[in-house]
């Protein structure tokens, strides 16, 4: 028996004859899924979407995949040690902590690479008297929302830590903040998109949304269209930079971070060691990350004396014994800064098929796998997360509005 071709069939072929089209004039074939952004935002959201089933995707990264914040980071996976009270924005990091070792996992069995997730846990030192009292702080409303901290005695944490500064007063001990090895993440990422046909295009800087009748249908370089069913937003700190026919983007500035790096020939912390002044993140091969500085300079990513100076005391106030050691690496990179703090997640309501998931500001590599559960459920199956209403990109009319 035959069927009528009914206007929902006409439609798919159309679509399916668009995606096989090549366009003439500067134009691209037309994609299912565009990500502006190949950092691990926009990485991990490519990733989930394809394992929702979206084989149509293309990334598009202004440089290098994965060579801006998302590369400059330290890795940790501080939800305890990075937050001040028990909001929505901890409970989404607390959630996306808990996917990781799924997460690290499944990316070691579909790309052989391993991410370097360890959950030996954090420490939080105390050094002075406003120290006590910030780490008092935090041990009372975390015991108070029942998450896992202990306090720790300074011989104790000396007893963990044997290079911890012998000046240490107190300590408090998260055993689920962790982390991993975040170029090691974007590698895996990387190899993701290249074994499964995700399209990635670097030095494809993107000017222009291209928005017609309320719908997005595209995005533009200097010299090339791209036709899109849906677009991502996954621009980090440059996401206000892009053009979009008069609808405003939201704010998102950058923040400078720098980092130096020592290089040990064997391990001598076996965790990730906060301060309130800065932290120290060992790997596995003897390198010693020390984060980091926080600089509202617009779009340098330059280091400077006085950065590395200021990261250097807080690595000796640390752990003294590391003086002698000389400084093997330092680089920058821009966080992305929402007015608020939090992150950008979520449609435009005014846009069709418009979606943002950016601002990650200090957490972005912890926030990895839970955006992009929540991105690629809201992209193809239209499920909202409690926490896209939380943090969705118009919060910030509404809160002028009232
Ligand atoms: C020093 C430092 C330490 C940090 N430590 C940690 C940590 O320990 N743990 C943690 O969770 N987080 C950490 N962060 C924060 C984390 O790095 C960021 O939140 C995260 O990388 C943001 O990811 P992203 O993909 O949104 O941004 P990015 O990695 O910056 O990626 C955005 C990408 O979009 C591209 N892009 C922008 N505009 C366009 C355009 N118009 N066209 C095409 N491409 C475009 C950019 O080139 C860039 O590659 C740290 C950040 C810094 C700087």
């Amino acid at each position: 028996m035959r069927f009528p071709l009914t206007l929902a069939k006409i439609s798919f072929l159309i679509k399916k004859y668009q995606f096989s089209l090549n366009l003439p004039d500067g134009k691209r074939q037309m994609t299912e899924v565009l990500i502006i952004g190949g950092g691990v935002i926009g990485l991990s959201i490519a990733r989930q979407l394809h394992k929702k089933g979206v084989r149509q995707i293309t990334i598009l990264e202004r440089g290098r995949t994965g060579g801006e914040a998302s590369g400059a980071a330290a890795g940790m996976l501080a939800a305890q040690a990075e937050t001040n009270e028990a909001d929505d924005f901890f409970y989404l990091c607390h959630d996306s902590n808990r996917l990781y070792p799924n997460f690290a996992r499944e990316l070691f069995d579909e790309t052989g690479v391993d991410i370097e997730l360890e959950t030996s846990g954090t420490l939080y030192l105390a050094f002075t008297d406003s120290d006590e009292r910030e780490i008092r702080h935090r041990f009372d409303w975390q015991r108070a929302a029942k998450l896992s901290v202990e306090h720790l005695s300074a011989e104790n944490v000396r007893k963990l830590e044997p290079f911890v500064s012998p000046e240490v007063r107190e300590a408090l001990f998260f055993p689920n903040d962790w982390q991993v090895e975040n170029r090691k993440l974007l590698a895996a990422l990387q190899k993701y998109a290249a074994l499964n046909q995700i399209e990635i295009i670097e030095n494809a800087a993107v000017e222009r949304l291209i928005i017609k009748n309320g719908k997005i249908v595209g995005a533009a370089t200097a010299n090339q269209t791209y036709a899109a069913e849906t677009v991502v937003l996954a621009t980090g700190a440059w996401t206000s930079l892009i053009k979009a026919d008069g609808f405003s983007l939201p704010q998102v500035k950058p923040v400078r971070g720098q980092m130096i790096c020592f290089q040990t020939a064997k391990r001598l912390f076996q965790r990730v060691i906060y301060s309130p002044r800065g932290y120290l993140v060992p790997r596995l091969d003897g390198r010693i990350l020390i984060g980091a500085t926080v600089e509202e300079v617009g779009f340098d990513k330059n280091t400077t004396a006085s950065g590395t100076e200021f990261l250097r005391e807080t690595a000796l106030e640390i752990a003294p014994s590391l003086v002698n050691l000389s400084i093997a690496d330092k680089w920058a990179g821009l966080r992305p800064f929402a007015a608020d703090g939090l992150p950008v997640l979520g449609a435009f309501p005014e846009i069709e098929n418009l979606f943002a998931a950016t601002a990650h500001y200090r957490n972005g590599i912890l926030l990895a796998p839970v955006t992009a559960e929540i991105m690629a459920d809201k992209i193809v199956g239209k499920i909202e997360s409690k926490y896209l209403k939380a943090f969705g990109p118009r919060r910030f009319q509404t809160a002028k509005a009232v």
